[in-house]
């Protein structure tokens, strides 16, 4: 069984920065599904790519990342590793659609997860199949056969942390295009795909529409049509970053009143230096609602050092975050203050200076 690597990147997105990786479906000796006259990785390509290029245009706070950007092979097992080794914040995996029947028509968006329902579970085994191209594929995938429905028990094991994420993506993605460029909704949906299953942030898969329906076929492979799903996907996509992004300001006002609010705080973002009260440190990852942390809300997690550690408070002056630690200081006698920036702890002293010259 491959191991999960869910949660390696979970709480709130809060620097106001976004790495968003776009993968396209198949690729190189991979075609994907077939069409009456078109393959689905060109479709796949150029949807992605005028994607990638909307959001590079229009947010400025983006970085756009492809699995691919041209007609080459891409392990299925790289796709998910390229987003993971680069820490970013969103993937978008990709595709079109493929049905026996030519008038099933319509887009759909997947989030990972366990399915019972046989008509999502044939997407998915559809869209793992490739991993039958790749050499040594019973090693690298540990035994996960993509076409035996056994092997998909394993997701029903795992917890997918962001699938609130995931979905609030997927149900914008269905909206634009439902309301925005009139095609047929056929819903957020979950099932067990591989490239979402290894990502650790939120992630979503995109069935653009039926390569297998005629006129879905020419909208997929026209100028035109590759346009409106592009622009729709970025649009999804940014008032979803807009959303965490105004959560997080808010949170980082509400955050100098300290105990108060939500149960899981939240970071400043743009480079701010604030000061906060550190009050538990674990080399395993915690959640961070407050009945693990004695009743105190507003917990932060910061990663340092391959150990998690865990502050609440958020202050924009040091006095303040003293003051603070001393009100906490019965039920965490350990507690102390410390300087953080870009959700990286620095140094106290350091970060005393740098207010200092200010
Ligand atoms: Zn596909």
């Amino acid at each position: 069984m491959p191991c999960n690597v869910q949660a390696a990147n979970s709480g709130p997105k809060t620097d106001g920065k976004w790495i968003i990786v776009i993968d396209p479906g198949h690729g190189g000796r991979d075609p994907g599904a077939l069409g009456s006259f078109s393959k689905e990785k060109n479709i796949n390509l150029a949807i992605a790519q005028k994607t990638g290029n909307y959001l590079k245009e229009n947010l400025k706070n983006a970085t756009v990342i492809f699995t691919r950007n041209d007609d080459s092979t891409v392990d299925l097992i790289e796709r998910p590793r390229i987003a993971n080794k680069i820490n970013a914040d969103l993937f978008i995996s990709i595709h079109s659609n493929w049905a026996k029947s030519k008038s099933v028509a319509g887009a759909e968006t997947f989030v990972m997860g366990h399915t019972r329902d046989q008509e999502n579970l044939e997407v998915a085994m559809k869209e793992n199949e490739v991993i039958l191209l790749e050499e040594d594929y019973s090693t690298k995938y540990a035994g996960f056969d993509p076409k035996s429905p056994e092997s998909y028990i394993m997701f029903t094991l795992m917890q997918n942390v962001f699938l609130e994420q995931s979905t609030d993506l997927a149900a914008k993605i269905q909206h634009q295009f439902n309301t925005r460029v009139d095609r047929k909704d056929r819903g957020v949906k979950q099932a067990g795909f591989w490239v979402l299953y290894n990502t650790t942030m939120p992630s979503v898969l995109i069935e653009t529409g039926f390569i297998t329906n005629l006129s879905e076929e020419k909208y997929l492979n026209s100028e035109l049509g590759q346009d409106y799903l592009a622009s729709a996907i970025f649009r999804a996509c940014r008032d979803y970053m807009n959303e965490i992004d105004s959560k997080s300001e808010i949170s980082a006002i509400k955050n100098t009143v300290p105990a108060t609010g939500s149960e899981s705080g939240v970071m400043p973002s743009g480079g701010q230096l604030v000061f906060m009260v550190q009050v538990a440190t674990s080399s395993t990852k915690r959640e961070t609602s407050s009945q693990n942390f004695k009743g105190l809300k507003d917990i932060v997690e910061i990663k340092a050092q391959e150990r998690f550690k865990y502050a609440t408070g958020v202050f924009s002056e040091y006095p303040e975050a003293v003051k603070y630690r001393k009100e906490i200081e019965t039920i965490y006698p350990d507690a102390f203050v410390i300087a953080v920036k870009d959700n990286k702890i620095l140094p106290l002293q350091q970060a005393l200076d740098q207010k200092r010259k200010k």
